[in-house]
């Protein structure tokens, strides 16, 4: 019998937490609200300077030449797709593993979603399940740098090239990462990221596209203004503007922007702290029979976004969901990345898919829990996670 004082919270025991603590969270110093506000009394609040220091900022930082700022990381998505003219009868590889929004973006272009399957140690798409999903219509690759790692670039890169088919990256979880010293933000054609709060950084909602090529981050610029060819509002004289193709508004605000070039420069600091509390997690529950976090793999910098674990299966009483609520009754507010894009029910009824289509993924899927990773996480938080998940383990394990 486990003493009185290790009840679990989900037993009606006391919670190791009254305040909850969540998976992911943003941090905005006073510098970030000076910055908003000064843009927010000025004349331009959106499509006006701060928009391109930004975007200036970010190419920077990621090695890349050209940094087009979106309204969000699924705006981000959206535009890559558009600007590879990805349409209707096309086929686009998306590992199985990752946000629907990865997925949504094939869909918004009228084309097709081939999800594939992930490597089970590390839940990045499988470089040999890509191959083998490859038709004649395929007409890009997406990969997901998963949790913060990078993928398994040296291979993707080499069907990309290959075959001449686009590697698109959804860089959404690893900004301030790197593959064999290559930023991220520099290893696909085009690269999305998210600016989402939980995000490495933030600018409220926002995305960006990094890529090398010109001509693809001049489409993006259209394509998130309507697909009109011209800023009339940076243009004095010629008042004439014409829209080209569909477009969409998936501008970002200049007050944004001034948020995002604040928390920039808080990244480094932050990728540290993020990695020094993985370090712990790691360190901790190396000791712990049944739990196994995800494998890192050499040679890559990792931006630690998510810490992901498994519960192995055969090692507890209960299942995943109960070791899961549990955690969640303790006031750690665990969360699941990802149910499998294959098994939503929109991707079941509109493409047919479900159960069998990528087996390490479902397998994943009923072991992971996400635990709470953050820069703002102090020592004592990183604590509460751990005495929580012991408290969870030593009660519930075989
Ligand atoms: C957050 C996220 C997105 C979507 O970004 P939003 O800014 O929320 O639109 C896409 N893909 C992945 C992997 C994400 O984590």
């Amino acid at each position: 019998m486990a003493a009185p004082g290790n009840r679990l919270a989900l037993e009606g025991g006391t919670p190791i937490r009254r305040q909850a603590l969540p998976y992911g969270s943003h941090w905005i110093d006073e510098d970030s609200l000076q910055a908003v506000e000064e843009v927010l009394r000025s004349e331009w609040i959106t499509t006006g300077p701060k928009v391109a220091e930004f975007e200036h900022a970010f190419a920077s930082l990621t090695g890349a030449s050209c940094a087009v700022a979106l309204s969000s990381g699924t705006a981000a998505l959206h535009a890559a797709l558009a600007a590879l003219r990805i349409g209707p009868g096309d086929e686009v590889i998306v590992p199985a593993m990752t946000f629907v929004a990865t997925a949504n973006a094939v869909v918004f272009q009228g084309a097709t979603p081939v999800l594939t399957d992930v490597d089970p140690d590390t839940l990045l798409v499988d470089p040999a399940a890509v191959q083998a999903r490859i038709t004649s219509r395929t007409k890009a690759i997406m990969a997901v740098d998963f949790a913060g790692q990078t993928c398994h670039y040296a291979e993707l890169l080499q069907i990309s090239k290959a075959l001449q088919i686009p590697l698109v990256v959804d860089a959404c979880h690893s900004l301030g990462g790197s593959y064999l010293g290559k930023p991220v933000g520099s290893i696909g054609l085009l690269n999305c990221f998210s600016l989402h709060p939980v995000k490495p950084v933030t600018t409220g909602e926002g995305g960006m596209v990094t890529t090398a090529d010109p001509q693809l981050a001049a489409f993006i610029r259209r394509f998130r203004n309507h697909g009109i060819d011209r800023d009339l509002r940076q243009r004095k004289g010629d008042c004439r503007y014409e829209m080209v193709e569909l477009g969409f508004n998936y501008r970002l605000t200049d007050f944004q922007c001034a948020l995002g070039l604040a928390q920039l420069s808080h990244l480094p600091c932050w990728l540290q702290r993020r990695r020094e509390i993985a370090a712990r997690y790691q360190e901790e529950i190396g000791s712990m029979e049944g739990i196994r976090p995800l494998v890192v793999r050499d040679p890559r910098e990792h931006a630690w976004h998510l810490f992901v674990i498994r519960f192995l299966p055969g090692s507890f009483r209960v299942p995943r969901q109960t070791l899961f609520e549990a955690l969640r009754q303790e006031g750690i507010l665990t969360n699941l990345h990802y149910l499998p894009v294959h098994l939503h029910a929109f991707y079941r009824q509109r493409f047919g898919t479900g159960p069998g289509l990528c087996p390490n993924a479902e397998c994943a899927y009923q072991e992971i829990c996400t635990l709470p990773l953050f820069p703002r996480m102090t020592d004592h938080d990183v604590n509460d996670v751990l005495r929580a998940l012991k408290k969870v383990w030593a009660h519930y394990r075989k």
